[in-house]
C-alpha cells in the first residue's frame, strides 16, 4: 500500500455537497489520475471507527449515466483512493471492463476485499442483475457475475441512489437515525430508505423509488410512462420549468434569471436560477419555493407511511439550502397527517456530496 491515512474519521475526505463539477474525469487513466487521500477530522468516538477500519478495505463504484466513479474505502468511511472514467455509452459489457479497469487500477496500491456497484437502475433483489436502466445499456443484466468474473473477487450491485442513503445514514446527515429516507434532488429525485438500521428495498429489490409516486393524476409526463410523478415537480427539471415560464409570460420578472444565461430562456440551468435566488432575486426564489412545496408535499406523503424521523435532501438542488428546504418544511408542517399530534421529522442537507454513492457502495460489500 503506498499511502494509507492514518487517524480517525467518521466521514468520507471531500465532501462536495454542492456537486461541484469534477474535472478528475478528463485526466489520463493511470496513477496520475488517482485522487490522493485527503485529510480526515478526528472524532471522539475513535475507538468504534478503528474497530471499522480494521474490518478491511473494498472498493465502492458509481456507475452513473455519464461517469464511472470509483474510490478505496475503509470501514470508517474515508475513501483513500479514488479515480473517474467516463461512462461508455453503447454495450453493457464495455461498462463492465471499464469497471474492472478502474478496480484493477485502484487494487494496484491496496489490499481489496470486495467490490460494491452503485449503479443507476433497477437492481434485483439478490443484488446481482440490473433489470432496467433508463440511461444505459443495461438490460436484464447480470453484471454481478460480468464484473466478478472480470475481478477476481466478491461484488454486490445496488441501486445509487440506495447506496448515497446507506453512506448518509452511515456515515454522514443520517448518522445515529435508525429511520431516514434520503432523497437526492438533481435532475429527476432519486431515493433511499433505511428502516431500523435496515436499506429497504422491497419484495423484488426495485422499492423505494419515491420520484414516480403520482402526485397529480394525469400530471406531467414522466420518463417512466406515467403522468404526474412527483419528480416532475420537485426537481431541477421542475425548478427549470417553473423558470422558464415565468421567462416566457412575464420577461421583466424573469430578467435576472435571463441575464444568467444571455438572454435565451432555453440555456436556464437550475444552477442559474439558484445564483438568481441566492442574490435575492424574486422571481428565482419564487421558483424555488413552488420546488421546495412540492418537496414538503411528498415527505408528507411519505411520512404517513414511513414516519421517518429524518429526511436528508442532497442532489443539485439541496445547493439552494434554506431557499429550497425552508418552504419543503412549511408546507410540510402543514399537510403531514395527524400535524398538530405528532413529533415534526427534520429535514437536513446532506453532508457527503458526490462521494457518496461510492462510499455507500462499498460498505454495503462489506456487510
Ligand atoms: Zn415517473
Amino acid at each position: 500500500m503506498s499511502t494509507i491515512v492514518s487517524g480517525s474519521s467518521d466521514r468520507p475526505g471531500n465532501p462536495d455537497r454542492h456537486g461541484t463539477p469534477d474535472t478528475s474525469s478528463a485526466r489520463p487513466a493511470g496513477p496520475d489520475a488517482r485522487q490522493s487521500p485527503l485529510p480526515l477530522a478526528p472524532t471522539a468516538d475513535a475507538s468504534a471507527d478503528d474497530d471499522r477500519r480494521s474490518e478491511g478495505l473494498t472498493i465502492g463504484v458509481d456507475v452513473g449515466g455519464t461517469k464511472v466513479a470509483a474510490g478505496v474505502v475503509d470501514g470508517a468511511g474515508a475513501v483513500l483512493a479514488a479515480v473517474r472514467r467516463p461512462t461508455p455509452g453503447h454495450s453493457a459489457s464495455e461498462v463492465a471492463d471499464t469497471i474492472a479497469a478502474v478496480v484493477a487500477e485502484l487494487s494496484v496500491d491496496y489490499e481489496v476485499r470486495a467490490v460494491g456497484i452503485g449503479a443507476a437502475g433497477w437492481i434485483d433483489a439478490d443484488r446481482s442483475r440490473v433489470l432496467f436502466a433508463p440511461n444505459l445499456a443495461w438490460r436484464d443484466e447480470p453484471l454481478r457475475d460480468e464484473v466478478s468474473g472480470r475481478v477476481g473477487l466478491p461484488v454486490v450491485v445496488e441501486n445509487d441512489a440506495n447506496a448515497m442513503a446507506w453512506a448518509e445514514y452511515r456515515f454522514g446527515a443520517g448518522r445515529g437515525r435508525r429511520d431516514l429516507v434520503c432523497l437526492t434532488v438533481g435532475t429527476g429525485i432519486g431515493s433511499g430508505i433505511v428502516l431500523g438500521g435496515e436499506l429497504y428495498r422491497g419484495a423484488f429489490g426495485i422499492g423505494a423509488e419515491t420520484g414516480h409516486m403520482r402526485v397529480v393524476p394525469d400530471g406531467h409526463l414522466c420518463g417512466c410512462g406515467n403522468r404526474g410523478c412527483w419528480e416532475q415537480y420537485a426537481s431541477g427539471r421542475a425548478l427549470v420549468r417553473v423558470a422558464r415560464q415565468i421567462a416566457a409570460t412575464d420577461p421583466a420578472a424573469a430578467a435576472a434569471m435571463l441575464e444568467a444565461c444571455g438572454g435565451d430562456a432555453e440555456r436556464l440551468t437550475g444552477p442559474d436560477v439558484t445564483e438568481a435566488a441566492r442574490k435575492g432575486d424574486p422571481a428565482a426564489i419564487r421558483c424555488l419555493t413552488e420546488i421546495g412545496h412540492w418537496l414538503g408535499e411528498g415527505m408528507a406523503n411519505l411520512t404517513a407511511v414511513l414516519d421517518p424521523d429524518r429526511f436528508v435532501i442532497g442532489g443539485g438542488v439541496s445547493d439552494a439550502g434554506e431557499l429550497l428546504l425552508g418552504p419543503a418544511r412549511e408546507r410540510f408542517a402543514e399537510v403531514v397527517p395527524g400535524r398538530d399530534h405528532r413529533p415534526p421529522a427534520e429535514v437536513v442537507i446532506a453532508e457527503l456530496g458526490s462521494q457518496a454513492g461510492l462510499v455507500g457502495a462499498a460498505d454495503l460489500a462489506r456487510i
